[in-house]
């Protein structure tokens, strides 16, 4: 005779076990979720890490970072902002970023906010321009690394050694070149590279 579903040893000892065991699913919200270190959540930015180099925005998949540099207040700075909600958490901005914590992933998932700029992550740097034509040569941060990256070496370049040299406070900052027509003698300044060309082959 075929016993009833219920009765049937297998069911029956199933049922039993699971009438007396902890509820198998997770009490959440109740209990907030705990993802693993591993998990790949939110990116968020390391402003202390971060040297504004903008490798992140070149290789960020979904062009979810914007790079602007902005001129117009009273300290150039170079503004990089990350939308969440374009964002495939991909992981590549954390890959790619040159000091390895300037951007992180975090596990933050549940991400949820009542206004724009709670799913905006930004960070500032301050703008080193060439002291002749005024265009934009890197983040100051940016060379500052260079200058502990390169060691020695940094100070075969003018404007990498006059940034460290800032730094040290052991550069005279009173003294300009004429900054219209730059000659040779004028080649330690802070310049980019085409003006330091022009002030190479000037006489
Ligand atoms: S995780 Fe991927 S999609 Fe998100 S900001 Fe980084 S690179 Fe872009
Ligand atoms: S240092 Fe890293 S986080 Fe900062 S701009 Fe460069 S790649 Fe992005």
């Amino acid at each position: 005779m075929r016993l009833p579903c219920l009765l049937q040893p297998r069911i029956l000892k199933q049922a039993l076990t699971a009438l007396f065991s902890r509820p198998y699913t997770t009490t959440f919200p109740k209990t907030p979720y705990e993802p693993i270190p591993q998990f790949r959540g939110r990116p968020r930015y390391n402003e202390k890490e971060c040297i504004g180099c903008g490798a992140c925005a070149e290789v960020c998949p979904s062009k979810c970072i914007d790079l602007v540099d902005d001129l117009g207040g009273a300290t150039p700075v170079r503004r990089l902002v990350q939308h969440l909600d374009q964002c495939i958490w991909c992981g590549q901005c954390e890959r790619y970023c040159p000091t390895k914590e300037g951007i992180k992933q975090s596990t933050e998932w549940d991400c949820v906010g009542f206004k724009r700029e709670d799913f905006e992550e930004k960070v500032e740097k301050e703008l080193l321009l060439c002291e002749v034509c005024g265009s934009v040569i890197a983040p100051v941060d940016q060379v500052r690394w260079l200058v502990k990256q390169l060691g020695p070496l940094a100070y075969t370049n003018p404007t990498v050694m006059l940034v460290a040299g800032r730094d040290l406070a052991i550069v005279d900052e009173g003294v300009k070149a004429e900054a219209e027509n730059p000659l040779r003698a004028d080649r330690l300044m802070i310049q980019c590279p085409r003006c330091r060309r022009k002030t190479a082959y000037a006489v």
